[in-house]
């Protein structure tokens, strides 16, 4: 129980990686709040299955592209928990589509929602992080930041920001026992990639070293990794977890 005693917050929680994120630090221990922006029939499912397994959760509804969204889900958690001792920021989109005929909506959505929250969530958590001394903040990119993906810039803009942010973050709050990692999946069986592993996966599988597309798990494990005291000594990182999709090998 490498978490035990802590408490831990994961936006996008209800379902994907961010579900498995809540699983695996709750297994580890943690008590876990989560956000979710609509299905609260999942998060409230999700909610019992974990009671069920003797795991504390909490669900809380917000669209953390929302500016105010962060202040108002951190103070919920404090009031019920009083601490909270991991952040993972998780929620994200995709809107992709080639620059040309990219609408300013469409940029707009996918940073304020995956960039945006980043910077209120932590923004959010950095100051009662600072006076607790302790804290980790592990923020969910992409390895499609690293590539130049046609149809994404939106997207990898997102992400690629998120990891500056990190090193930026990791680099200011380390002196105060906070940690700032990130971590880089590759391709992930979830909703997100439905329509492209419909039309591409066997294809997609010939580019993966372990010659299999990676599971919510692969990401969560990692990430209750980075959460725990353990990794006291590893921060500004971004960890990608692609199974060797960009090794680039032949
Ligand atoms: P998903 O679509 O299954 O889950 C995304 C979650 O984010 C959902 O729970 C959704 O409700 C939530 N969310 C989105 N916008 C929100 C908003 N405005 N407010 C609150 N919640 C919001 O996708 P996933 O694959 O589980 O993605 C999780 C994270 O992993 C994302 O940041 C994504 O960019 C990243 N990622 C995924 C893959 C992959 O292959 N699936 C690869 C690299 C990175």
């Amino acid at each position: 129980m490498k978490l035990a005693g802590k408490t831990a917050l994961v936006t996008g929680g209800s379902r994907g990686i961010g579900r498995a994120i809540v699983w695996a630090l709750a297994q580890e221990g943690a008590r876990v709040a989560f956000v979710y922006r609509s299905d609260s029939e999942a998060a409230e499912q999700l909610v019992k299955d974990l009671e069920l397994d003797q795991r504390e959760s909490m669900a809380i509804q917000a669209d953390v592209s929302e500016a105010d969204s962060a202040e108002r889900v951190v103070q919920q958690v404090q009031e019920a928990w009083e601490q909270i001792d991991i952040l993972v920021n998780n929620a994200g989109i995709v809107r992709d589509g080639l620059l040309a005929t990219m609408d300013t909506e469409q940029w707009q959505q996918v940073i304020d929602t995956n960039l945006g929250s980043v910077y209120h969530f932590s923004r959010a958590v950095t100051r009662p992080m600072m006076s607790q001394r302790h804290g980790r903040i592990i923020n969910i990119s992409s390895v499609a930041s690293h590539f130049g993906n046609p149809g994404q810039a939106n997207y990898a803009a997102s992400k690629g920001g998120i990891e500056g942010m990190t090193r930026c973050l990791a680099a200011e709050l380390g002196r105060r026992g906070i940690t700032v990692n990130a971590v880089a999946p590759g391709f992930i069986e979830t909703d997100m990639t439905e329509e492209i592993r419909n039309v591409a996966e066997k294809e997609i599988i010939k580019h993966v070293s372990c010659r299999r597309l990676g599971r919510p798990e692969d990401i969560a494990h990692a990430t209750a990794f980075l959460a725990s005291d353990e990794a006291s000594y590893i921060t500004g990182h971004v960890l990608v977890i692609d199974g060797g999709l960009t090794l680039g090998g032949l």
